[in-house]
């Protein structure tokens, strides 16, 4: 279990409970409990612990025995499937004392024996059909894009229940469209008294990132400020609680707090919340009505993908290159021969070359370049593991950039910190700002 302490204001409370053997033996990774923190915390509510368990019998009845009226909502992910040890309408049934019946929405029932019927010759089994049953005096939680329908219901005086399938796209959809985001946002309002945003930067370590606002993270200060680097981004979260001694509300809060972050950050803060390297500049290029090619040597395709990973992508992309050999970055982009020789694949010059000949060839307004040594092999004193030489090209502008990556940190992280060096010198570029050093 993971827990935290009780926030000082009387903000309602909540747990979330991930339910599956596959959790509990680490073959699965809980990204439920992560999700829903977060989707809770974002509705108002105080997320005070996240329970893993099994699917034992009896497990979450247990479990529910001790939470029911000492927290304000619970919400559980899995255990609705077909499976036997699918339990979680059993052991809710069992909590309170009541039935399984059919969830009362026509056709329902007859649905899930079409589905089934679809890829088996005989009869729907009993507990395939039991996905669309639930605890009575439950309400029906609509799953769009599976079979177990989730439900919602009352323990006890004080606590609501929401059980939601196991998948995470089932979960969020039947959170999201099957209507527990709804009823949660009518029962505790928009969150008034808690207000949570997110601000990212690029261009600077953690270390730095903290310097530029180290004031703002004092122990039990409103708002609570946490920061956290991956190989992405480095982010900074701002929890703000409302405080009616001073009649300040959460959301003011927030917002005078970010101004204040932002302005210190400078030119390093880039975006808010869910927003991403790729979608800014996908919206700022299109916005700009200019297109943007890639020439990558050792990300491989990942920054095509990063750019194709934003809807709308194909405004402002069409074609780029991956050149990984010496010979590809010759004949596909004309990088002459005696710069490999002279300088070597891994060098501010080929990067230049590639993200010159990437533009040339493809008419596109802006090119990007990416060349290095994602390791583990292949490093030398000179060119270490992490070195990579990034170039862009674009109206009156070309200039490269060279970085040391967090080699430790294995080639997956060298790959993603390099796509997001590259997004960011666009992102710079589109912005006017200088290059950085
Ligand atoms: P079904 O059995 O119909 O798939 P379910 O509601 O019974 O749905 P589970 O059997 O508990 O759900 O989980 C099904 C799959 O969903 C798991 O094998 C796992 O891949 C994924 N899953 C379940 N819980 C989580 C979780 N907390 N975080 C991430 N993935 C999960
Ligand atoms: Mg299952």
């Amino acid at each position: 279990m993971t827990s935290s302490s009780a926030p000082t204001s009387e903000v309602p409370t909540a747990v979330v409970i991930s339910i599956g053997e596959e959790l509990l033996e680490g073959r699965v990774a809980d990204t439920n409990a992560g999700t829903f923190a977060r989707e809770l915390l974002l509705h108002g509510l105080h997320v005070s612990a996240l329970y893993t368990i099994g699917d034992g019998v009896g497990e979450l009845q247990q479990l529910l025995a001790t939470l029911t009226d000492k927290v304000d909502v619970i919400l559980t992910t899995g255990g609705l499937g077909p499976t036997l040890d699918d339990r979680t309408r059993g052991d809710v049934a069992a909590a309170l004392g009541v039935d399984i019946v059919p969830v009362p929405v026509p056709g329902a029932m007859a649905h899930l024996a079409e589905v089934y019927a679809r890829y088996h010759p005989d009869q729907a089994t009993e507990e395939f059909l039991a996905q669309a049953s639930m605890p009575a005096g439950a309400e029906p939680l609509a799953n769009a894009v599976g079979s177990a329908w989730g439900f919602m219901r009352n323990l006890g005086s004080r606590s609501r229940l929401y059980c939601l399938p196991g998948p995470p796209v089932e979960c969020w959809s039947t959170f999201r469209a099957g209507g527990a985001a709804a009823d949660l946002q009518q029962r505790f309002g928009a969150g008034a008294g808690l207000a949570h945003g997110v601000l990212h930067t690029a261009g600077a370590p953690e270390s730095v990132v903290e310097e530029q606002v180290r004031e703002f993270f004092s122990p039990g200060s409103n708002p609570r400020l946490g920061i956290t680097a991956s190989a992405d981004q480095v982010s900074i979260s701002v929890l703000a609680r409302s405080e009616p001694a001073k009649a300040s509300s959460a959301s003011v809060l927030l917002e005078s707090t970010l101004v204040e972050l932002q302005r210190r950050l400078g030119h390093l803060w880039w975006g808010r919340d869910s927003q991403t390297l790729a979608s800014l500049v996908v919206e700022t290029l299109s916005a700009r009505r200019q297109t943007v090619t890639v020439a990558e040597s050792c990300t491989g395709g990942r920054l095509a993908a990063a750019l194709t990973g934003v809807a709308g992508a194909s405004d402002v992309f069409s074609f780029g290159w991956v050149t990984y050999s010496n010979e590809a970055k010759q004949q596909q982009l004309g990088v002459p021969q005696q710069l490999l020789v002279e300088h070597g694949a891994v060098s501010v010059e080929v990067a230049a070359a590639m993200a010159e000949g990437a533009r040339r060839v493809s008419g596109a307004d802006w090119s990007l370049a990416i060349t290095g040594v994602a390791g583990p092999d292949g490093g030398t004193a000179e060119k270490p593991v992490g070195a990579v030489c990034l170039a862009i090209c674009g109206p009156n502008t070309a200039y490269t950039l060279v970085r040391q990556q967090f080699a430790r940190a294995g080639r997956d992280a060298i790959q993603r910190q390099s796509v997001r060096d590259a997004l960011d010198m666009l992102r710079r570029a589109l912005a006017g700002l200088p290059a950085l050093g």
